[in-house]
């Protein structure tokens, strides 16, 4: 796969990257993570690093996947729901004219990326200290703006804008109109996942969109690692171990042969 924006190494971005493949160990850890409370930017870092084999042609770290700017982070969560199994699903969505519930279905292959600027990672800003080069906020931005807990949204695009300079501000003070323009030109300079997409209401024909979480399938992931090991340890007498060593496709079949009602003892 190729991640839309990539991680600049010498002068180059590196876009290639790789998840491991599909079996119960990487469920058993990923649902092991799932259950974890923690922010959500340090979340998709530790998901991330176990999920993937290889980044920008290197192993994983933290460290690297931190590097992955925004927009990368959210396309690699989704397509690690596709690779996973678990991302296409229908989501329920009410009718903004006619107020009738219905339902949409999401492939989550299918979101549209936006691809970053041809300056990417970077852009060149006009601040009120002349011009000014930023790079696009990152997993480890995230993380760091989550540790300071802002206490506004303010003091978050400052803290923000002072990470994400090339050239330190030092204790040079940026307005509001240079905190606007930059939160705008680091937006427009990132790739982006698609977070909506457009549904016609069955009901009254109105066209309208849904909004898509990138970080959906999370929820999901423990639950459904979990159940299935349940339903088969139930029906079939195996171990926890036996379950999760079963190929994904294998333990989707036997799950199928469970729900159709075969009684397997
Ligand atoms: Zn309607």
């Amino acid at each position: 796969m190729r991640l839309p924006g990539g991680i600049l190494r010498e002068g180059v971005l590196q876009r290639d990257v790789r998840f491991r493949p599909v079996t119960g160990a990487l469920d058993l850890e990923l649902a092991e993570l799932s259950a974890v409370d923690r922010p959500l930017p340090t979340q998709v870092t530790a998901i991330l690093q176990v999920a993937l084999e290889s980044l920008a042609g290197e192993p994983p770290s933290a460290e690297r996947v931190r590097e992955l700017c925004v927009g990368d982070r959210q396309w690699l969560m989704r397509r690690l729901g596709v690779h996973l199994g678990l991302a296409a699903s229908w989501l329920t969505a009410r009718c903004p004219d006619c107020d009738e519930p219905f339902d949409v279905f999401v492939d989550p292959d299918a979101l549209p990326a936006r691809s970053p600027s041809a300056g990417f990672p970077f852009a060149e800003i006009e601040t009120s200290l002349g011009a000014r080069r930023f790079r696009v906020p990152n997993g480890g931005d995230q993380e760091a703006l989550e540790d300071l807990g802002a206490a506004s949204e303010d003091e978050a695009y400052v803290a923000l804008a002072r990470r994400c300079a090339v050239e330190p501000l030092d204790g040079h003070g940026l307005s509001a109109e240079d905190l606007e323009a930059i939160d705008e030109a680091l937006e427009a300079a990132s790739p982006e996942v698609a977070q909506e997409i457009g549904a016609t209401c069955p009901s009254c024909g109105s066209t309208s969109s849904v909004s898509v979480d990138p970080y959906a399938f999370l929820s999901t992931t423990t639950a459904a690692v979990l159940s299935a090991v349940h339903t088969l340890a139930s029906a079939y007498g195996w171990s926890e171990a036996e379950i999760l060593a079963l190929p994904r496709v294998r333990r989707d079949l036997y799950m199928e042969m469970v729900s159709a009602g075969g009684d397997a003892s």
